[in-house]
This record gives C-alpha cells, sequence and structure tokens, in this order.
C-alpha cells in the first residue's frame, strides 16, 4: 500500500510509514471492522424481525393493549377477546352478515326482501340462502350427531341472506336499514363493539406493519452498509 501521507509504497502491515514516520491508517482492518460490526447489526436485525414474525400476535395483544391503557377494562377486554373478534371482523369481511327473513314470508315476499337488500347503501352483494341450504349446512355442522336432525323438515329453517358489506366499519347504517325492511326476522348476532373492534382492529395493525417496515429498512440499510464498504477504495491522500 501506499502512505497516505507521503505517497511512497511501504508493506501492507507497518504501522508506521518508513520514509516519513507518521501513523499509518490501516484501512483493510478498518474496514473489517467496519465490515463485522454491520454483519453483526444485519444478524441482530434478522433475529429481531424473525422474533416480531413469531410473536406477531402477542405483539398486537401489547399494542392493542397500550391503546386502551385510559380504559383498563376495555383493553383487558378486547385482549383477552381479541382473537375472537379478529375472527368475527374476517368472517364479516369475507362472507358477510346473515340476515333472517320472517319464517311465515312467502316466496315472493322473500324475493322482495332480497331485492331491497340490494337496494341498501352500504350493501355490496347479496346471497340467497334457502331454507333447505340451512337445513343441509345444520346436518353438515351437526357431524356424526346429525342423527337428531330426523324428523326435522327443512321447512322450519328459516331462510336467510348473506349480506357482504362494502365497508364493514359501516355496519350500523346498513344494520338500522335492514330494520326497516318488512319480514325481517334478525341479524345473526349484535355487533355493538363492530365499529370500535374495526378501529382497534386497524390500528393494531397498522403500529405492527410499521414496526416491521422498520426492521426492514435496518436489514436494507445493513446490507448496503456492508456492499459499499466492501467496494470501497482505498483512498490515497497525498
Ligand atoms: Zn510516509
Amino acid at each position: 500500500m501506499k502512505c497516505s501521507y507521503c505517497g511512497k509504497d511501504i508493506s501492507d502491515d507497518s504501522e508506521f510509514c518508513g520514509y516519513c514516520g507518521k501513523k499509518i491508517k490501516n484501512i483493510k482492518k478498518s474496514k473489517r471492522i467496519r465490515t463485522t460490526i454491520s454483519v453483526i447489526a444485519l444478524i441482530i436485525n434478522i433475529c429481531i424481525l424473525i422474533a416480531v414474525l413469531i410473536n406477531m400476535n402477542d405483539i398486537k395483544y401489547m399494542l392493542l393493549y397500550n391503546k386502551y391503557e385510559d380504559d383498563y377494562e376495555l383493553g383487558l377486554d378486547y385482549c383477552e377477546n381479541y382473537e375472537r373478534f379478529i375472527e368475527v371482523i374476517d368472517t364479516i369481511e369475507k362472507s358477510g352478515i346473515r340476515v333472517f327473513v320472517m319464517n311465515e314470508a312467502t316466496d315472493k315476499e322473500i324475493a322482495k326482501f332480497g331485492e331491497e337488500l340490494k337496494q341498501i347503501k352500504g350493501v355490496r352483494s347479496v346471497k340467497f340462502v334457502s331454507k333447505e341450504e340451512a337445513y343441509n349446512q345444520m346436518k353438515k355442522g351437526l357431524g356424526e350427531r346429525e342423527g337428531v336432525m330426523e324428523g326435522l323438515d327443512s321447512s322450519i329453517f328459516p331462510a336467510s341472506y348473506m349480506v357482504e358489506l362494502t365497508n364493514i366499519s359501516k355496519f350500523d347504517d346498513v344494520e338500522k336499514e335492514i330494520k326497516k325492511l318488512d319480514n325481517f326476522k334478525k341479524i345473526t348476532s349484535n355487533y355493538e363493539w363492530l365499529e370500535i373492534g374495526m378501529e382497534a382492529k386497524n390500528t393494531t395493525e397498522f403500529c405492527y406493519a410499521i414496526i416491521v417496515t422498520l426492521i426492514c429498512i435496518f436489514i436494507v440499510s445493513d446490507i448496503v452498509a456492508i456492499i459499499l464498504i466492501n467496494k470501497e477504495k482505498e483512498k490515497v491522500k497525498w
């Protein structure tokens, strides 16, 4: 290598220049140290990422818990039921809510009910579930115990509609409109907590996504640093 002070050729491992006597900064050695530090940082960051991915649910609980730290009871309630309410929200998002029609409604009235459901603002699609389908679903749900259904007529099962919403947070508005319809019987469950639950779910997932993104940025910058350090030419200062 060349001495960075006087430019004369000196051996790679010398600590002092034999010509000008100045202390030599060992570029190769410092490169090696910086590479090692970056590699260690990279490994640590990858480990953190893996830990964050493995403990995804716990981290989400924690974020949710923090969100409700002012309302301890509510926070606890959400954390304990987190999985269940996420499941309910996912089901509603995928297949919609189930709206039952009065048993005594005629076929014509049932069809009209379906048409009216479609007209409601916030309803994306409507799928009819007949009495027979309800009967078969029940039978399938019972599995081996389907014997208990023997002698039951499918006509006692209520017809219903699976109603898909454009935006699940608009549930309250849609529910109000559905309840106004003739022949409305009931909606599967009461989703009073749905709006606040959706908000909790979105905030939690958003915060989690930010954490994962930040770790990924660190990982990429570690890799870039390693590449740059090793591409760096041995600069010679004259
Ligand atoms: Zn020198």
